[in-house]
């Protein structure tokens, strides 16, 4: 185990409720149906140079975030957030507005009508109290693309209907186009009443495990899809993020092309775009080593972290096998990649690491004491004795 034990928040920043961090305030938008049109997206990155550092996070739940906000600008910034109709108009209703989409919709198609009236209901269901990082889903295209990514409530589609599926279970309830945001909301009190949030904490794969889901949740799910993999889709293309970042610069470049839709795979979908060109943090190539490596903030950005991480996931990403994955870690969370992956490097100290085989952040480590020089000097260091 690593010797600091991090601090645990059990919620997630918003926009009107953002966190303090090492390098002024996290700023996270929930783009209403992950989505920025071209005017929105170029007006948002001015607003990242103004009041942030000039950089985008997309999330692992596909919320755009800026970092380095301060105290005193943090006003001015939700104000033109909210011109631009990004940000909800109180605290709670952005917290239960937690719905992410598959990016592959098309204008009034079923998604994207359901992923508006979820949230639109959402917004105005004043009585349910949901944990901070309790979410939604809206997968419905022809094959589930979202199971990996973290939701407490999915709306897929079956061979012939919808289904409503409470994360965890092995079976769902069939719905239609008319009862599934009802039933959805219903679920959500369901997983309350049972409770599944004591102390307004928890999520709904815990509860699912020690109960079974309501009695009529028994229709069989679909097989999940593959990730999708950048290139170009029927909806537009597929671009990723060096380590799911990108400067404004950049994002303002790229909706001078299309709209953007934000994925959970650090990656964003430029509507009706093709052959874009390169620009920097961009990826294009399916096959960059980059994508094989998930990377947290690190140090100064992270009060909690124990090394800066990301030059040193830039340098050691050539050297990751094309199998494998890394991820870096600058202390023992792991919130790059809270799963086990088949190497870790977490920070212990500065530009000190251990090395973590087939495991999480905080596992046991198969090396200790590995300085960053080590690692660069010797990359082999992470595939030998694996
Ligand atoms: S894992 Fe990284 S981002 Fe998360 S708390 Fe630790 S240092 Fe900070």
């Amino acid at each position: 185990m690593s010797e600091v034990a991090p601090k645990v928040y059990g919620w997630c920043p918003g926009a009107l409720r953002p966190m303090m961090s090492g390098d002024g305030l996290v700023v996270r938008i929930r783009a209403p149906l992950g989505r920025l049109s071209s005017d929105q997206a170029q007006a948002v990155a001015d607003l990242s140079q103004s009041y942030g550092n000039g950089l985008l996070d997309v999330s692992a739940r596909a919320n755009l975030q800026m970092r380095g906000v301060s105290e005193r600008d943090h006003p001015a910034l939700i104000a033109a957030l909210q011109d631009l109709g990004l940000v909800d108009t109180d605290a709670a209703a952005e917290v239960r507005r937690n719905v992410l989409v598959t990016p592959f919709w098309s204008q009034g198609d079923k998604t994207h009508a359901l992923a508006q009236q979820l949230s639109d209901a959402l917004v105005t269901a004043t009585d349910l109290n949901l944990p901070g990082k309790f979410g939604f889903a809206v997968d419905t295209g022809p094959a589930p693309v979202l199971r990996n990514t973290a939701a407490d409530i999915r709306i897929e589609r079956t061979a012939d209907s919808l289904v409503l599926l409470a994360d965890g279970a092995k079976s769902g309830l069939p719905v239609t186009t008319e009862t599934a945001v009802e039933e959805a909301l219903n679920l959500a009190r369901w997983f309350l009443d049972q409770g599944g949030a004591p102390d307004g904490r928890g999520r709904m794969k815990p509860l699912i495990a020690r109960r079974t889901p309501p009695s009529a949740h028994v229709a069989n799910l679909s097989s999940p899809a593959e990730r999708p993999t950048l290139g170009q889709t029927a909806t537009g293309q597929l671009v990723g993020l060096e380590f799911g970042q990108i400067p404004a610069t950049s994002f303002a470049d790229l909706a001078t092309r299309g709209a953007l839709r934000l994925t959970p795979w650090r990656a964003l979908l430029v509507e009706d775009a093709s052959n874009l060109a390169p620009l920097p943090g961009l990826i294009l190539d399916a096959t960059d080593p980059r994508l094989r490596v998930s990377v947290c903030t690190g140090a100064p950005g992270c009060r909690q972290a124990l090394s800066s991480t990301r030059q040193l996931a830039r340098d050691l990403a050539p050297h990751v096998p094309a199998q494998s994955t890394l991820h870096l870690s600058g202390c023992a969370k792991g919130c790059a990649h809270p799963a086990s992956a088949p190497l870790t490097l977490t920070a212990t100290a500065a530009d000190t690491f251990n090395l973590i085989r087939n495991g999480k952040a905080s596992d046991h480590p198969a090396q200790t004491h590995l300085s960053a020089a080590q690692l660069r000097a010797s990359p082999d260091i992470l595939t030998k004795g694996s």
